[in-house]
């Protein structure tokens, strides 16, 4: 592998809006997500789920696809 052409790849910590913090491999050395493991629906809650869920079964309504 030739040096130069790659990226540097370090740790990099990522900050959630919830305030959870962990680390991952990046090329950026600090990341700010919207939504991580800790706060998305289908770790907090069945019934933030079941919304998103809607979400889907409309957007599926809408273009016919039919839900097997
Ligand atoms: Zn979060």
């Amino acid at each position: 592998m030739r040096e130069g052409i790659h990226p540097e790849y370090h740790q990099a910590t990522v900050t959630c809006n919830c305030g959870n913090t962990f680390v991952t491999g990046s090329t950026n050395e600090s990341i700010h997500v919207e939504i991580c493991s800790k706060c998305h629906p289908f770790y907090t809650g069945q019934q933030k789920a079941n919304q998103a869920r809607g979400r889907v079964d409309k957007f599926n309504k809408k273009y016919g696809i039919q839900d097997k």
